[in-house]
């Protein structure tokens, strides 16, 4: 797996295409949650629970049907406690979010495929091209040479084209702010301003 560290910036590269940067915090908690969540399964191992077992680590947490119900509830949860932060991409963010998690691992270069499909289809699949490094499972592996190698490797495939997105997404933001704020011609003349209004809202919204 990669590190949790990297599955949480995936949430927020994803956030910076489908969320605007202004709704409520608890969405951005929440599409962090959702990408780190899965992995919760590795404490399966100390129930006997083999990478071969529907609930073993990249298993059923890790599939598609997972991620669905997942984010389902997370939609529902944001839009009872936080009306205001109903979004029409909401569902496809948190989606995303938990079904990126189980792409990511399917791109890395160990460890045990993981489950699509459960629980329709138990076979574990990888990519065939695996350039993200295993991460170690513990947390003294983490602070080994090998953790620092997987971090180093995980900046170049995950964190440095996340970080692109978000600064292609600020930048579009940016530019329709001030292409909003910039005095119109129509409205010098006294005619109706709503049309570039709106245009100027929905570019600051959607991008
Ligand atoms: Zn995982």
């Amino acid at each position: 797996m990669p590190t949790a560290l990297t599955h949480a910036v995936s949430a927020l590269g994803l956030g910076a295409i489908l969320v605007h940067p202004q709704v409520s915090r608890s969405v951005w908690v929440c599409g962090v949650a959702l990408a780190v969540v899965p992995d919760l399964d590795v404490f399966g191992f100390q129930f006997g629970m083999g990478t071969k077992h529907l609930w073993g680590h990249r298993g059923l947490s890790h599939s598609l049907l997972f991620a669905g119900l997942l984010s389902t509830l997370a939609f529902l949860f944001i839009a009872k406690a936080y009306p205001e932060a109903k979004g029409r991409f909401l569902w496809l963010y948190f989606f995303l979010c938990a079904a990126f998690h189980g792409i990511l691992d399917g791109l890395t270069n160990g460890g045990w495929g993981v489950g699509f499909f459960a629980p329709l289809d138990s076979t574990r699949y990888f990519f065939p091209v695996r350039p993200i490094l295993v991460s170690p499972i513990s947390l003294e592996g983490l602070f080994s040479d090998w953790g620092l190698a997987v971090l180093w490797n995980e900046f170049h495939w995950v964190w440095l084209p996340t970080l692109v997105v978000i600064t292609v997404r600020m930048a579009r933001l940016n530019a329709a702010r001030q292409s909003m704020e910039r005095p119109h011609p129509a409205h010098d003349s006294g005619r109706s301003m709503t049309a570039p209004r709106l245009a100027g809202w929905k570019r600051l919204l959607f991008g």
